[in-house]
C-alpha cells in the first residue's frame, strides 16, 4: 500500500494563524518584531532563502532588514556587525546567511551573535540548551522535522529513529530532540555508509530522517515496511527538485513519507517566523 504524504503545507498554514495572534499579542503589548539578515557576499541558494524570509516577515507584520556585506568584509568587521546587531535594542532576530565566503570562519561568527537574537539556532549557546534537553531557539529544519513527526501522533517512546546526515543545523540537532523524546536514535554519515552499514540502519528504523544532500542515497528497498520516512534533502537534477530518499520505491513500504518538494521545505521558514516570536519574548524575560 502507498504511504501517506507528509506535507509541511498544511501544518505551516495551521502554526502561522497562531504565529499571527502571537504577532499581535506582542505588537498590543508594544512590542515592535525586527528580523535582520546579514548577507556576505552573493549566493543563488540563499538569495531565495532571503526572499522567503522577506515574504513571511511581510505575511506577519515583522519588519525585516536585509544587510547585505561585499565579500571581502575582514572577519572582524563581520563579528563587528554581528555585535552591534546584537547591541541594538530595535532588532530582535539575527540571521547570519551561509554559506559565507571561502576562509570565514562559521562557528566564530555564529559565537558573536546574541543567544536570544539567534533565530537560527546555531550559537553555542543554543546548541548547548538543545544539549541540555531544554531547547530555547533551535535549529528551524530541525524544528520543522520534529513538528511534522509530532504531526501524526506517533509516540516515540522506545522506537527506533535513524537519522541519516549529522551536520549541525539538521542530523545532530534531529537526533538530540526526538533522543528527548525516548526514542532509541542511530545517527549516521559518511563513516556509516563507507563501512556498508547505512543499509542496516534504515532497515531497521521505524522513523526515518534522511538529510545527506544526495539524490538518491537511501534506496526505496532499504526502507522498513511501515516505516514514516522523512527527506529532508532538496536536489536539483536536470529540471526536478528531489529529496535523498529514492520516492517510489519507498513509497511502496513506507506507512508516512514526505515530498519532496513539499515536505520539510514550507514548515523550515515558519519555524524560523516561530523563533522570530520567541526570541523577543526571550529578551522581555
Ligand atoms: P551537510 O552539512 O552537507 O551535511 C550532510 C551530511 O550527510 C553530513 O553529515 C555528511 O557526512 C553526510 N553524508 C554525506 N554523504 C553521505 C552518505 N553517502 N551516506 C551517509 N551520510 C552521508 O548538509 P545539510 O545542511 O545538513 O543539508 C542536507 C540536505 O538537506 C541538503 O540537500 C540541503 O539542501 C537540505 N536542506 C533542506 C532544508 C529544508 O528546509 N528542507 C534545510 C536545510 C537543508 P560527512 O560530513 O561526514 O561527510
Amino acid at each position: 500500500m502507498a504511504a501517506q504524504l507528509l506535507q509541511g503545507g498544511p501544518i505551516a498554514v495551521a502554526i502561522k494563524e497562531e504565529l499571527n495572534r502571537e504577532v499581535e499579542r506582542l505588537t498590543a503589548a508594544g512590542v515592535s518584531l525586527c528580523l535582520a539578515a546579514v548577507q556576505v557576499g552573493q549566493n543563488p541558494a540563499s538569495a531565495v532563502y532571503v526572499r522567503q524570509q522577506q515574504r513571511n516577515c511581510e505575511q506577519l507584520g515583522i519588519h525585516y532588514q536585509l544587510h547585505e556585506l561585499e565579500a571581502d568584509i575582514s572577519p572582524d568587521a563581520l563579528a563587528d556587525c554581528l555585535g552591534k546587531l546584537g547591541a541594538n535594542p530595535g532588532i530582535t532576530g539575527i540571521i547570519l546567511q551561509l554559506p559565507l565566503p571561502e576562509g570565514m570562519d562559521t562557528r566564530r561568527m555564529q559565537a558573536v551573535i546574541d543567544p536570544t537574537k539567534d533565530v537560527e539556532g546555531v550559537s553555542p549557546a543554543n546548541a548547548g540548551w538543545v544539549v541540555y534537553g531544554r531547547p530555547r531557539l533551535a535549529p528551524c529544519t530541525a524544528l520543522a522535522v520534529v513538528e511534522l513527526i509530532g504531526s501524526t501522533g506517533i509516540d516515540l517512546y522506545g522506537k527506533n529513529v535513524t537519522v541519516v546526515g549529522h551536520s549541525d543545523i539538521v542530523g545532530k540537532p534531529v537526533g538530540l530532540l526526538l533522543l528527548d523524546k525516548f526514542a532509541t536514535v542511530s545517527i549516521c554519515h559518511i563513516g556509516t555508509a563507507e563501512r556498508g552499514e547505512l543499509a542496516d540502519y534504515v532497515g531497521r528504523a521505524e522513523v526515518l530522517v534522511v538529510a545527506v544532500g544526495k539524490p538518491g542515497v537511501i534506496k526505496g528497498a532499504w526502507v522498513r515496511q511501515g516505516a514514516m520516512v522523512v527527506d529532508v534533502g532538496i536536489n536539483r537534477v536536470g529540471d526536478k527538485i528531489v529529496g535523498d530518499v529514492e520516492f517510489e520505491a519507498a513509497q511502496e513500504r513506507a506507512a508516512y513519507i514526505t515530498p519532496v518538494p513539499g515536505g520539510v521545505g514550507p514548515l523550515t521558514v515558519t519555524m524560523l517566523m516561530k523563533n522570530t516570536i520567541e526570541a523577543a519574548k526571550w529578551q522581555r524575560e
